[in-house]
C-alpha cells in the first residue's frame, strides 16, 4: 500500500491486488458496503460524479484506474490513451480523499497472460461497438469480471455514455449470477454538450468546439424520430456528416435499448436509443441518447 500525502490528507493507493484483499476485508465489516468505480483514469467530470454517486450510497468507495489492454483492438489507440496518474490522485483526494484508488499494473492483473476470455452475452456483443472494436467487449467482460472478483463490490457504477458496455456488463452479472448490483449513471457533458471523455484531451480547441456537432445531430434525430422512420433519421444523419469534412461518420445507430438490435419498425411498447461514433482528426468518439 502506498499512502499520498496531498493537502495534508492520505489516500489509500495499491499497485497490487494483494495488499488491497487484504486492506478491504480488514475494513469491511457486518454489512458495510463496496461502491466501485472501474475507469481507465484521465479522470474528468463525468468519472468524478461517479464517484460521487458512490461516496453517497456506500460505507467505502474503490476506483480503479487501469488501462486494460485487451480491450483496445487498435494498438495506435492503445499506446496514445492518456495516461495521468498524478493528476487523477489529486482530483480523487479534492473529492475525497476516502476513496480507495487500485491503479494495478497489467502483470498484476493479468499474472503473464495477457488475453481476454471469451463472453457469450446473448449477441449484445455483436452490434456497435462489437462490430467496429472486434474484441472489445471480451476484453471488457475479462477486466470487469476480474476486478469484480478482487474488489467484491456491493454495488458498481458504469455510465450510460458507453451504455452498450452497460447493458454488456449487467448481462455478465446476470448469466454468471454474480453478487453485484449495476447502476448506470448519465452522461456528464462539456458546456456545448459534447460528452466527457478521456479521449477529448487529445483534441485541439477547434475540433473540441467542432464536435459539439455530435450531440447536435444526437437531439435533432431524436426530435425527427418522433414522425419518421429509424431508416429515414439514419441516412438523414449519414447525408449530414457527409457534408462535414472534419468528421467521418463510423456508424449511427438506432438501436432497442434491451436487445441493442437496429430498429426497423417502430414499436410503441419498446424503448429506443441512437447511438453514434465519429472520427475527427482520427480521434474517435462516442455518444448516444434515448429516443423515448
Ligand atoms: P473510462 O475511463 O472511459 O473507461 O470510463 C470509466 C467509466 O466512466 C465508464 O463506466 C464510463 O461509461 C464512465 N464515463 C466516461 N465518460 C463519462 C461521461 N461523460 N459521463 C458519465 N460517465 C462517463
Amino acid at each position: 500500500m502506498f499512502a499520498f500525502n496531498f493537502n495534508n490528507t492520505t489516500m489509500h493507493i495499491f499497485y497490487g491486488k494483494a495488499p488491497l484483499i487484504t486492506f478491504l476485508k480488514s475494513i469491511k465489516i457486518g454489512d458495510s458496503t463496496i461502491g466501485f468505480v472501474p475507469t481507465m483514469g484521465a479522470l474528468h467530470q463525468g468519472h468524478l460524479a461517479l464517484m460521487k454517486k458512490s461516496l453517497q450510497e456506500n460505507d467505502y468507495t474503490v476506483v480503479s484506474i487501469f488501462v486494460n489492454p485487451t480491450q483496445f483492438n487498435n494498438p495506435e489507440d492503445l499506446a496514445k490513451y492518456p495516461r495521468t496518474i498524478e493528476e487523477d490522485i489529486k482530483k480523487m483526494t479534492a473529492l475525497n480523499p476516502e476513496i480507495i484508488l487500485y491503479a494495478p499494473t497489467v502483470e498484476d492483473i493479468y499474472e503473464g497472460q495477457t488475453v481476454s476470455q471469451s463472453f457469450d452475452f446473448d449477441g449484445l456483443e455483436n452490434q456497435m461497438e462489437g462490430k467496429f472494436r472486434p474484441g472489445h467487449f471480451n476484453g471488457v467482460g475479462t477486466i470487469v469480471k476480474r476486478l469484480f472478483e478482487i474488489i467484491e463490490p456491493t454495488n458498481a457504477y458504469f455510465g450510460e455514455k458507453d451504455f452498450q458496455q452497460l447493458q454488456i456488463v449487467k448481462k455478465m452479472v446476470s448469466k454468471n449470477n454474480l453478487n453485484v448490483t449495476i447502476i448506470g449513471c448519465p452522461i456528464f457533458r462539456e458546456a456545448n454538450n459534447l460528452a466527457m471523455s478521456s479521449r477529448n484531451e487529445r483534441l485541439s480547441i477547434q475540433e473540441r468546439s467542432e464536435a459539439a456537432i455530435i450531440y447536435q445531430t444526437l437531439t435533432a434525430a431524436k426530435e425527427k424520430f418522433k414522425t419518421n422512420s429509424a431508416q429515414w433519421v439514419t441516412e438523414w444523419v449519414r447525408k449530414s456528416f457527409e457534408k462535414n469534412p472534419s468528421f467521418s461518420l463510423e456508424y449511427f445507430v438506432i438501436a432497442d435499448e434491451a436487445t441493442l438490435l437496429p430498429c426497423f419498425k417502430k414499436n410503441k411498447n419498446k424503448k429506443y436509443r441512437a447511438f453514434i461514433a465519429v472520427f475527427i482528426n482520427n480521434i474517435r468518439l462516442i455518444d448516444t441518447i434515448s429516443l423515448n
